[in-house]
């Protein structure tokens, strides 16, 4: 990922809110097994007789306190549906309308901003390495810590970094790998010419530069 696809990333990441993987799971769990009791219990009302009323009671709690516990979190984003609903741009019925529908469609309303807050979780957690990556050089950085080096460049002959893959002046690859023969894939040093256990020649014009 370049530098900024991370800037980007991290900007749509910024505009929303940043669940913890508990309790957005705790959430999650939550929507879902509020709606299934509610529905199952409209569903079962029948054979569920006097124990219907209060599991409903308990699925319409349940349902409330997700909704209570993402307004304390969250307001804005859930009722802008993190941007997608646009208040402010809406007239006095259009609101009342998408208002309504807000309500109504509430359980879609609450997946759809569930899933968002899933995707923005994962996107930081995936980028997790190179924030750690970016602390650790921005703190080297402050100390003044410059990277050790160790021998040079055999192309410009300018010092090394220590672990570098590639040199820091003409961009050569430093790390040496083995060759591979063709014909016998023994492998064998990385300027070899020949291969040490069939004789093949191997191909050198990679290895001029
Ligand atoms: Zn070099
Ligand atoms: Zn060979």
């Amino acid at each position: 990922m370049n530098t900024l696809q991370f800037q980007q990333q991290s900007q749509t990441m910024s505009q929303r809110h940043l669940y913890t993987g508990k309790l957005l799971a705790t959430l999650a769990i939550a929507s879902v097994a509020s709606t299934l009791l509610i529905s199952g219990v409209y569903v079962f009302q029948s054979s569920l007789g006097w124990a219907s009323g209060p599991l409903a009671i308990m699925g319409f709690m349940i349902y409330l306190l997700v909704i209570a516990t993402i307004t304390g979190v969250d307001w804005r984003g859930f009722l802008t549906m993190n941007g997608f609903l646009k208040w402010k741009s809406m007239t006095g019925k259009q609101r009342l309308i998408v208002g309504c529908l807000f309500v109504v469609l509430n359980v879609f309303v609450l997946g759809i901003y569930l899933v968002q807050a899933y995707q923005t979780y994962r996107r930081y957690k995936q980028l997790e390495p190179l924030r750690r990556q970016r602390k650790i050089a921005e703190q080297e950085a402050e100390l003044g810590m410059i990277p050790r080096t160790e021998g040079n460049c055999h192309r410009c002959h300018q010092p090394l970094q220590l672990g570098a893959e590639y040199c820091a002046y003409c961009g050569e690859r430093v790390t040496e790998r083995p060759r591979i023969c063709p014909e016998c894939y023994a492998t064998t040093l990385p300027d070899a010419r020949w291969c040490p256990a069939c004789g093949a020649q191997l191909d050198t014009s990679v290895l001029s530069h």
